[in-house]
């Protein structure tokens, strides 16, 4: 393994190990956090710690991790294990078959970048086939010596006829095979799926982690793997994301971000506004909504540099400089909270199909009154 998930997500790993070290597996786990968060790379790194030939223990932290090295090591890494199984969304297709090519290609993504976040289109879903096809191969005794395991992935994305075959396989587990789940949100599963699972969250990678990451497998700076932590807030598969698909266009539409919010914050004057709905109105719902996303993260770092001018939690290092600043205006201790409350007003009215425009133009002049107000 390119990497040693016990540095990206240190508590979820010290449950999961442990379970395995005291010989209390669970033989279903729900792995919760957002996209991008790791929880693929989570559940692979238990899958090849529970089948590894040759566990590596730390002397001082105790904690214990894969080879990396041995036969199954590499099987899992090379997806070529014997009792592997993966259900991932799909994206419609007509012969069954077609669902194994498809699941090949997802699988290839993961291989070159575990945290790679999959496609987020409407009509991708996991299918009753597949559900159907890995509870025929798990009905089939196992290979002795080894794990099992079945990795379904984004269960929000589960049909609930598939719900069903899966709900079985957790009720009836098949000796030494286990079963790892992912989602988003546990709520949004079902009960009953909820309580037969143990449940694991995912928190934030640390930044230095992350960074350290992001430099040596993309060859970037150190300063450009730092900014890219940050801004990403900890998630490795938007720091990914972000690289993927160019910096330039990233970084030129956070800096028109930041203008519009530094003007709106310096210069709330009428004419201001008037040219900022002029800009901000042209932009669709998506960008509408990432830019309110960013306004979000200046105000909550403004807000935080007014109250503890501690630079530690500051998520937009790229903007250090100009937030400080800017933090000067926050001089009411309720400001960002009244400001960040109006953003969120805004992303509920988007969300219900509100015409853009007319959204963004209340808020900035919403905004105009609690600065006014301050
Ligand atoms: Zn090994």
């Amino acid at each position: 393994m390119p990497f040693d998930i016990s540095n990206f997500q240190p508590q979820a790993w010290a449950v999961l190990s442990k379970s395995f070290q005291s010989g209390r597996l669970a033989s279903t786990y729900l792995l919760s956090g957002p996209d991008g968060s790791g929880r693929w790379a989570l559940a692979m790194s238990l899958v090849s710690l529970i089948n590894c030939e040759n566990p590596i223990i730390e002397k001082t932290s105790g904690s214990i991790r894969s080879c990396g090295k041995c036969h199954n090591c590499r099987a899992i890494q090379n997806y070529n294990f014997e009792g592997q199984h993966f259900a991932v969304p799909l994206p419609p297709y007509k012969k069954p078959d077609e669902a194994i090519d498809l699941t090949n290609l997802v699988l290839q993504a993961k291989k070159v970048e575990p945290f790679s976040i999959l496609t987020s289109a409407s009509n991708v879903t996991i299918s009753i086939d597949v559900a159907r096809r890995i509870k025929s191969a798990l009905s089939v005794r196992a290979q002795t010596g080894t794990y099992r395991f079945v990795l379904f992935h984004q269960m929000e994305r589960m049909l609930p006829s598939s719900a069903d075959a899966l709900l079985k396989l957790i009720e009836e587990p098949p000796p030494n095979t286990v079963i790892i789940l992912t989602a988003e949100k546990p709520e949004s599963l079902l009960p009953t799926i909820q309580s037969r699972s143990q449940k694991i969250k995912l928190r934030r990678t640390p930044v230095d982690v992350l960074a350290a990451y992001l430099k040596e497998t993309y060859s970037i700076s150190d300063s450009k793997s730092d900014v890219l932590a940050h801004i990403s807030q900890g998630n490795p598969g938007r720091a990914v994301a972000m690289i993927e698909t160019g910096e330039e266009t990233g970084s030129l539409q956070r800096n028109a971000g930041f203008q519009l919010f530094r003007s709106l914050i310096e210069d709330p004057s009428t004419d201001t506004i008037a040219r900022m709905i002029d800009i901000i109105g042209q932009r669709n719902r998506g960008e509408a909504v990432e830019l309110l996303r960013l306004w979000q993260s200046f105000i909550c770092d403004c807000a935080g540099l007014a109250i503890t001018m501690d630079e530690e939690n500051l998520v937009n290092i790229d903007f250090k400089g100009e937030l400080t600043r800017l933090a000067g205006r926050f001089t009411s201790p309720d400001l960002g909270a009244r400001l960040a409350a109006q953003i969120k007003i805004t992303l509920a009215d988007l969300r219900r199909n509100v015409h853009i425009h007319g959204a963004l133009a209340a808020l900035t002049l919403r905004m105009k009154i609690e600065m006014a107000t301050a």
